[in-house]
């Protein structure tokens, strides 16, 4: 397709090609008629020479011809015309003296015969009128005649011309009509796609809320606004969600650098004469920082797993080593509560060791923040009862989450309680359970939930077993 042909507009080349067929097909079906209207002229005219020889012939041979009983048999089929001449010329039987004469329809013949006439037969033009003739020559009666037969193709030539014209018209007519419409009409069919470009244009960032009319046709193009708006919502939804992350992350920054600032100005002031004022400073600084690095890894982390750069290097490996492990060095830290591992079945997994231990331990870390000073956490690793999959529970006997809370957690950001500050013993950032259930879903884990408030929680993740 050259550069012009790319610029036109849908709708002018649906018409240019349907006009194109159309003519296409009108000139053949012209050409056809045409050809098939001489043929079938020719034909008609041909037969009934052949015939009125053919009787001619018979009554000659039975020496029965031109008397009063060859005149009865009537053999000249109607619109055929015969002549008979001697050897000199001398005109003997005519039955048509208004019939042009011999020696102009001689004169008359043509040339170049029409591919439709038969060979052996003469097509001459006189006056207007077009002759198809055959002559015989034979012996009758000891003497030498000619016998001329002669068929009028069409009294008036201008007629099959007329003919020809008016179909040529009628093609170029109905050419220019199914443009005209097929131009009409596409335009008409199509402006539901140009409405859709216009309102798209528009749509920008800041104007997301915009949707392209979906057309009351239920056809391709109401298919395609449709799916355009489909496609319109997730990207709100998603921009919104960016939007939200932005804005919680930025809120959740603020508080440690504010922290930060207000502790540096006390120290400029005070820290240089006051040791206590000095310690504490410092120390706050160092534990805001802290939560500062671990808030802007869990970001990252998040960051990189919507970029899809979050990098797993799978294997197969044992869990009840991961748990275990796991486990030792949560009994290590936990000085406020009794961390118990309570069975831990062998089972074999394709996972990712260092993300499969960032996962257990987000729900070991929440019990542990969410359990009051002398509860348990405990974890319980066994086989499904189909064999297919471990099945990990993770719980404790903290504080609970309640019913209507228990879809929200593992949204990013989410609090059950947020008003809760690292004063109050808990310092979360409402990412951790995000991040878990990311990494559960690269592994296909199952996360399941039971929790009563007051009670305690129970995490069941399900962890399919290489089979
Ligand atoms: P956070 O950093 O706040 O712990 P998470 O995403 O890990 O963020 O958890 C989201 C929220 O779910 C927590 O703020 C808490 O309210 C609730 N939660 C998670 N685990 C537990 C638990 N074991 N017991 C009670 N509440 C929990």
């Amino acid at each position: 397709m050259d550069g012009r042909t790319a610029k036109l507009r849908i709708s002018t080349k649906i018409a240019c090609l349907y006009g194109a067929i159309l003519f296409v097909m009108l000139c053949l079906m012209s050409f056809v008629t045409g050809l098939g209207i001489y043929f079938s002229y020719y034909n008609q005219a041909e037969k009934e020479l052949e015939i009125t020889m053919h009787n001619v012939e018979r009554h000659i041979d039975d020496e029965t011809a031109f008397t009063r009983n060859f005149w009865r048999d009537d053999p000249i089929m109607p619109g055929v015309i015969l002549r008979v001449t001697d050897v000199s010329g001398q005109l003997m039987i005519d039955t048509d003296s208004r019939y042009p004469s011999i020696d102009e329809i001689d004169d008359g013949v043509v040339r170049k015969k029409p591919l439709w006439a038969n060979r052996e037969m003469q097509v001459s033009k006189v006056h207007n009128m077009i002759i198809y003739h055959s002559r015989l020559t034979t012996v009758y009666r000891g003497e030498l005649l000619q016998l001329h037969f002669y068929r009028t193709i069409t009294a008036d030539e201008s007629f099959l011309r007329t003919l020809q014209y008016s179909v040529l018209a009628l093609t170029v007519v109905s050419f220019l009509l199914a443009l005209f419409v097929g131009y009409f009409m596409s335009n008409r069919i199509l402006q539901p796609i140009r409405t859709m470009t216009k309102l798209v244009r528009k749509i920008e960032i800041e104007r997301m809320d915009r949707r392209v009319p979906v057309p009351a046709s239920h056809d391709e193009l109401s298919e395609l606004a449709d799916t355009f708006n489909h496609m319109l919502d997730r990207l709100e939804t998603g921009l919104k969600k960016q939007q939200r992350f932005v804005s919680d992350a930025s809120h959740e920054l603020r508080t440690p650098v504010t922290v930060i600032l207000g502790y540096s100005d006390l120290l400029s002031r005070w820290g240089r004469s006051d040791k206590d004022v000095l310690d504490e400073g410092i120390a706050s600084i160092h534990s805001e920082a802290v939560d500062m690095q671990q808030l802007i890894e869990k970001l990252l982390f998040l960051a990189r797993a919507d970029q899809k750069r979050q990098v797993l290097h799978k294997e197969n490996l044992e869990l009840s080593e991961l748990v275990e492990d796991v486990m030792k060095k949560m009994k290590l830290v936990e000085k406020d509560h009794t961390v118990e591992l309570r069975r831990n079945d062998e089972g074999e997994i394709y996972a990712d060791p260092v993300t499969m231990r960032q996962m257990i331990r987000v729900f070991l870390q929440n019990s542990s923040k969410y359990t009051p000073k002398g509860g348990h956490i405990w974890a319980d690793s066994h086989r499904s009862e189909d064999g297919k999959s471990m099945i990990l529970e993770l719980a404790d006997d903290g504080i609970g989450i309640a019913k209507e809370n228990q879809e929200k957690i593992f949204e990013r950001f989410y609090r059950v309680d947020s008003s809760r500050t690292k004063d109050g013993g808990v310092g979360g950032t409402g990412l951790g359970l995000s991040i878990a259930r990311w990494i559960a879903e690269q592994h296909d884990i199952d996360i399941a939930i039971e929790s009563d408030l007051g009670k305690g929680t129970k995490f069941i993740l399900t962890i399919p077993l290489v089979s």
